[in-house]
């Protein structure tokens, strides 16, 4: 069976993104894992340390083992996406401690995100969380750059942030952090902005971003290593298919599917309905947005 990290530089060769898909509320697991079965694709099943502070999804443990009941290796592997080194409202987290939990419980890939520190702070921070992912053969996944949304309060006009290309991950910075670092893919802002998890804003619909493809293709060239475009959800579809041929091997999915679970759960109060509309959305991103839908073999081998 492919290791996770031969299955990313697939993708990131072939240009067939690896979707991975935040499951804030435990009962999306098993839709999301149809629907990729279903879809005859390849994804990714991941959360966030706020999915389990802020949303529901409980904790590590939790996570694995609802997804340990409906595992398929051949079409779904569990990342651990962002555990923040300062977390969105400026609180120090304690990043190694979770991630070796991670590690320990089976997590196949995780991700230290340092992005809010100095460089410097951010490779060394990344260099220690590399090494301890690389003893248990698990890749690690790392910022540079300023990937807007998560914190509270209103977003900068967004046109502005992409004109002027604020928080872009510098060329220069992200060749020095992938060989200072030994990170194994990067993620990187390059006008993608993540979905608002607070307050109000959190159900209303995603800015619509885009991306600065140029700029992408020179991060491509600079590091060498599969790229991750998060705040995948409420980028126009061509964008996204021609950031997946210029080194985005892994797009994180969360607003797109977490919206219609919510919003059915908050209607018919019923967990099966939701269940039912987080799968129908799962299928048409798979299918419809991303057209990786009966390409798993090219990844998977
Ligand atoms: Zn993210």
């Amino acid at each position: 069976m492919k290791s996770i990290a031969e299955i990313m530089r697939s993708a990131a060769a072939s240009g067939i993104p690896a979707p991975a898909f935040n499951v804030p509320y435990l009962p999306m697991i098993e839709p999301v894992i149809r629907a990729v079965v279903d879809q005859d694709a390849f994804a990714l099943v991941e959360v966030a340390r706020l999915e389990w502070v802020k949303f529901e999804a409980r904790g590590l443990a939790q996570v694995i083992r609802e997804f340990q009941r409906w595992d398929k290796p051949d079409h779904v592997r569990l990342h651990l996406d962002h555990v923040p080194v300062i977390d969105e409202d400026n609180c120090r987290v304690d990043y190694l401690a979770i991630i070796s939990e991670a590690l320990a419980l089976g997590y196949t890939s995780v991700m230290v995100d340092g992005s809010r520190l100095a460089l410097e702070d951010n490779i060394a921070a990344t260099r220690q969380v590399a090494e301890l992912a690389h003893a248990a053969g698990a890749p690690c996944e790392a910022e540079l750059g300023a990937v807007w949304g998560h914190e509270a309060g209103p977003l900068p006009p967004y046109e502005e942030l992409f004109v002027s290309g604020k928080g872009f991950t510098d060329v220069d910075q992200a060749r020095r952090f992938v060989a200072e670092s030994s990170c194994d893919w990067l993620s990187v802002a390059i006008g993608n902005i993540h979905g608002a998890i607070s307050g109000a804003q959190k159900d209303q619909k995603k800015v619509t971003a885009r991306l600065n493809l140029d700029h992408l293709a020179r991060l491509r060239d600079a590091t060498g290593v599969p790229l991750v475009l998060h705040g995948g959800s409420g980028i126009p579809q061509d964008n996204v298919l021609a950031a997946c041929g210029r080194g985005i091997a892994k797009i994180n999915i969360g607003t797109d599917i977490r919206q219609p679970y919510e919003a059915t759960l908050r209607a018919t109060d019923s967990v099966a309905r939701a269940q039912e509309a987080a799968y129908a959305r799962t299928c048409a991103v798979l299918r419809d947005n991303l057209r990786v839908s009966g390409r798993r073999r090219t990844l998977v081998g």
